[in-house]
């Protein structure tokens, strides 16, 4: 089956190559792009669409998110609002509700977040573990997780849990709770921070999980600026997370190296915290990624919308690099080279905006401009379903 999108006002491919193209068309054969260009010269298909001067993009790829989790946390918010700091120990009280809920309690809290980032436009997550802290619930986190998506980052070094010594905790992170993780994981993650993991714990858990198969990518210098960023560059990780305090050095090894530094301004918005020096980033050549980093304490968002106009707006990113980070950038994040950008081959994930541009998605902050969703070639209803 071929289906023709006409009437595409701008289509933003992000490719280098292709760039911007205005009164486009693009061809969808099956899961994949067939075709695209400038609408007068489209071929034929089986069915067409005309999305009336809608901008069209890749869809959003969010390389960061921490959706596996029960009870909510918004007393913590009230309170930070009211001035105080956040800090990484917040998250055990998650791993106790996180600990008491059921498989189906936890599928149904995955799938509601899940629907949320495909109605802000989002056809790739990545989903991190790391509100189990056991190994029975890391288990059913990474297990639940894989079921909507196959980017399953295990996090069982997020923070050491109450009951347990440091030491023992991390023979049990990087023995049994990896053995009965990888399976149903691609990724491994450790919080490389004051209050979590320092470098060389940090260190030890990813290449544990590089032993395991898994491949490494690290929570980094989000409240300091450590040694996380080296490490992440160190051991070839596919991304660096956060980034709020990097050092010039910091910046030159990520410039260097394939490891995106992936920015999650959500954060930094939802924590009243400075944000990340992406123009430093991006004027020194790294690559950089947008991500939302959902998750109960620190930001409780499912906007990548609201996370690109925040880049715009408080990191001074231009449009277009905003919206490359989003999708081409989180696909490298994710070492994905199926996804992330529009060209003949790729995967037809895409989206339709409610605007001529994709300026809007930053010039009209918390509208919800995400119009039509194809997946893999296949459109996909953005409804949310009642929250349960
Ligand atoms: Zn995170």
């Amino acid at each position: 089956m071929s289906l023709l999108l006409t009437g595409i006002g701008l289509l933003a491919t992000q490719d280098p190559e292709l760039g911007e193209i205005v009164d486009a068309a693009l061809v969808i054969e099956d899961a994949r792009i067939g075709w695209l260009g400038r609408a007068g010269q489209a071929p034929a298909a089986d069915t067409a669409v005309d999305l009336g001067g809608r901008c069209v993009l890749p869809g959003f790829v969010d390389s960061h998110a921490h959706l596996v989790f029960a009870g909510d946390r918004a007393a913590e918010f009230a309170a930070r609002m009211t001035g105080r700091p956040y800090t990484a120990g917040g998250i055990r009280s998650t791993v106790a509700a996180t600990r008491a809920a059921s498989d189906e309690r936890l599928r149904l809290n995955l799938a509601r977040l899940a629907a949320e980032l495909r109605a802000a436009g989002v056809t790739t997550f990545e989903c991190k573990s790391g509100y189990g802290l056991d190994v029975e619930t890391e288990q059913r986190s990474v297990r639940i997780a894989a079921e909507q998506t196959p980017e399953v980052t295990f996090l069982g070094a997020h923070v050491v849990p109450a009951g347990i010594e440091r030491a023992d905790y991390l023979d049990l992170v990087c023995g049994p709770m990896l053995a009965a993780c990888a399976e149903h994981a691609r990724w491994v993650d450790v919080f490389c921070e004051r209050g979590a993991f320092d470098v060389s714990e940090s260190r030890a858990v990813l290449q544990a999980g590089i032993a395991a198969g898994l491949r490494p990518r690290i929570h980094a210098n989000q409240l300091t600026a450590g040694g996380a960023v080296a490490l992440a560059v160190e051991l070839d990780a596919a991304s660096a997370d956060h980034c709020t305090h990097l050092s010039p050095a910091d910046i030159d090894a990520l410039a260097g190296s394939d490891t995106v530094a992936t920015l999650l301004p959500l954060v930094e918005f939802s924590t009243r915290s400075p944000y990340p020096d992406a123009r430093g980033l991006l004027d020194a050549g790294a690559t950089v990624a947008l991500a939302t980093d959902c998750n109960p304490g620190s930001g409780f968002s499912t906007s990548m919308p609201l996370a690109i106009a925040l880049a715009v707006r408080e990191m001074r990113m231009t449009p277009a690099e905003a919206v490359y980070a989003a999708t081409a950038g989180g696909a490298k994040a994710l070492r994905r080279t199926d996804i992330g950008r529009l060209t003949v081959g790729m995967r037809a994930d895409l989206i339709a905006l409610d605007a001529p541009g994709y300026l809007h998605l930053a010039y009209r902050p918390g509208v919800p401009l995400v119009a039509r969703m194809w997946q893999a070639g296949q459109e996909v209803a953005l409804g949310l379903s009642p929250t349960q």
